[in-house]
């Protein structure tokens, strides 16, 4: 038995991974922890966009679950069962100032072996007449895509009961206490073949709580909103300076986000919500045609080292693997994660670029 701590998108897309290949799973899930990640998260598929100089290893693995990304778009069967939109993204720049950074942007893009767009104001107007006029020029990327993630948690659990997977929603998992070949989770006993660490930013806290073992990571809070036009809506993805925008469908954007730290503060402040409803005055045209839906907060996980943690916990025991830590990027990362964790599940030789993401980094 596989038992998988955690059912946000890490833990949910590991679970059904390990289910398709035969093994047995179940997944625990805490009720009562507030602002879970993937529930606030927008679904960019962008690896291109969130590229950092200083990111390589990071950089090739979301481009590696952006091809997992791909080809799950080419299963007719699943396709449309979240809504994956192959529908690129242009970066917009509103003054001289985001132009030039749009201009080092492409020359980044160039030397990591990307080739990107440059549109002036008027070439930008015709290809997204969407935007208000007030734009001086735009980068247009392809195949940054985007997915709804509210959807995918859906499919996910319903495949994973299809499989015979089960989910357990209760109690947060206080500690992992070993004893001979049986775990106790709140004092219950498991039989278990590998223990998955699925906890988002709350990880670090059952590590603590169950091996006295520090985790450098951190929440670092964002707040999305979900707003519903009565008008056209963008064909693209958006970029602006501040925010980002996912055209989704029944009239519906997503509009990301803030990023602060602000410990477990699960909260919506009122100068978060001014930040984002400013900064959509900024760049939006026909702000009276926008109904507010929903206003969503969640804690994204982040490590030191802008890093996910992934792999087995040889200073405790093989059997337990660390799975979180995606930061900003677990919706895009989460199939390749999914299937690195598998290799160790059923202990495959592992290659030396997912080694890199390994725990032993930090000696764990
Ligand atoms: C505003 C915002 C926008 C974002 N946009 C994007 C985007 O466009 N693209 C992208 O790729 N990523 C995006 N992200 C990042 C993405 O949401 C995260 O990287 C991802 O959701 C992390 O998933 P997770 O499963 O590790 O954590 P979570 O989704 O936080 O799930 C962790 C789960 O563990 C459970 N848990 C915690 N402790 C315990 C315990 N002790 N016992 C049992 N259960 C426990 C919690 O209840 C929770 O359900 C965004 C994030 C935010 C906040």
């Amino acid at each position: 038995m596989i038992l998988i701590l955690g059912a946000g998108i890490i833990g949910l897309f590991t679970g059904y991974n390990l289910l398709k290949k035969g093994k047995k799973v179940i997944i625990f899930d805490a009720n009562n922890t507030k602002a879970n990640s993937t529930n606030a998260a927008v679904g960019m598929l962008a690896p291109l966009i969130e590229a950092k100089p200083q990111e390589f290893e990071l950089f090739n693995l979301m481009l590696e679950s952006k091809r997992i990304w791909k080809n799950l778009h080419n299963d007719r069967n699943i396709k449309n069962s979240f809504e994956y939109k192959k529908n690129g993204s242009l970066m917009i720049a509103q003054n001289e100032d985001d132009q030039e950074k749009l201009l080092f942007k492409k020359e980044f893009f160039k030397k990591i072996g990307f080739n990107s767009t440059f549109l002036d104001a008027k070439q930008t107007l015709d290809k997204e007449p969407f935007l208000n006029s007030n734009i001086t020029s735009s980068l247009f990327c392809d195949n940054q895509d985007q997915i709804n993630p509210d959807l995918l948690k859906k499919f996910l659990i319903k495949e994973i009961h299809e499989m015979g997977g089960v989910i357990k929603v209760g109690k947060k998992i206080k500690k992992i206490l070993l004893k001979k070949n049986k775990v106790f989770l709140n004092n219950v006993d498991y039989k278990f073949e590998k223990i998955i660490i699925s906890c988002g930013a709350w990880s670090n806290e059952i590590i603590y709580n169950s091996f006295g073992l520090k985790v450098p990571l951190r929440p670092l809070k964002g707040i999305s909103l979900l707003v519903k036009s009565s008008e056209k809506l963008p064909i693209h993805n958006l970029w602006f300076r501040n925010i980002y925008i996912a055209p989704r469908s029944r009239g519906i954007l997503a509009i990301g986000a803030t990023e602060e730290e602000k410990g477990f503060d699960s909260s919506i402040k009122i100068d978060e919500l001014y930040f984002l409803t400013n900064s959509i005055w900024e760049s939006f045209p026909k702000l009276e045609s926008l109904i507010l839906k929903k206003i969503r907060v969640g804690l994204r996980p982040a490590i030191v080292d802008g890093n996910p943690i992934i792999g087995p916990m040889k200073k405790i025991s093989p059997n337990i693997i660390c799975n979180f830590g995606h930061y900003r990027n677990g919706i895009l990362l989460a199939p390749i994660t999914a299937e690195i964790v598998s290799k160790y599940v059923f202990e495959e030789n592992v290659s030396g670029k997912y080694k890199f993401f390994s725990p032993s980094r930090f000696n764990l």
